[in-house]
């Protein structure tokens, strides 16, 4: 049989089934946290997991966009999508300077920078690793199981790089999950690209940090 393109993690799917088969549904809420990079890349991932009874908690953590102006543009649509939809959501930290520390120092040598890693590089791995720790440890915080990322709803970036990270994430707090999943299948590609429009977000041209920026420049 073939598989479907998204899997829900058992352990929303027993919180599905028990809230469908009991009185007080409410208390098996299957919740989810997702970590959102941007407005756009969230669409079609949280319309998606609505429309499949979960309940998606958005998390904004984006230190790495520079400058403070691009990255409150960001935060807002990704705010205003939320609100839309009645969603709850999570402003996290923006400190682009500790960022900056996490990310850009090899953390081995502790002197080799890494400003001139390509994009998928090292950079990317750590700024992943940072961005989905922050993840598993909100959702401990708001008592919610299962995180997952919308990063990896994005062709340019490496899937194998984000699962690493989340996983990696998930074994640092215990009783978390991360939700490995490619996001760009099933439709939702073509689907973010239909909500893009609908909603009139602002599309950002970059990825996101400055060294990224340079690169489209
Ligand atoms: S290019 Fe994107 S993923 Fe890579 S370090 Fe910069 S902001 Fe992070």
């Amino acid at each position: 049989m073939k598989r479907p393109a998204i899997e829900i993690p058992e352990v929303l799917t027993n919180c599905l089934s028990q809230g469908q088969s009991e009185a007080n549904a409410d208390k098996r809420e299957a919740r989810v946290l997702l970590h959102a990079c941007c407005a756009p890349c969230s669409s079609a991932i949280v319309e998606w997991m609505v429309n499949h009874g979960l309940q998606p908690h958005i998390y904004y953590y984006n230190p790495n966009i520079f400058p403070l102006e691009e990255y409150n543009i960001r935060k807002l649509e990704s705010k205003r999508h939320a609100e839309s939809l009645g969603l709850s959501w999570t402003d996290g930290d923006y400190n682009h300077d500790l960022w900056h520390r996490r990310v850009c120092l090899n953390q081995e040598t502790t002197e080799h920078q890494m400003e001139n890693e390509p994009e998928r590089g090292r950079r990317c791995q750590q700024c992943f690793n940072m961005r989905m720790l922050a993840a598993a440890l909100k959702a401990k915080e708001l008592g919610i199981t299962v995180f997952a990322t919308t990063l990896a709803s994005s062709r340019w970036k490496s899937i194998e790089q984000i699962n690493h990270a989340g996983i990696d994430a998930q074994n640092q707090v215990p009783g978390t999950l991360f939700w490995a999943q490619n996001w760009r299948k099933g439709g939702l590609y073509e689907r973010r690209n239909q909500l893009l429009k609908e909603y009139n977000f602002y599309n950002q041209q970059y990825c996101g940090c400055e060294y990224s920026r340079k690169k489209e420049e």
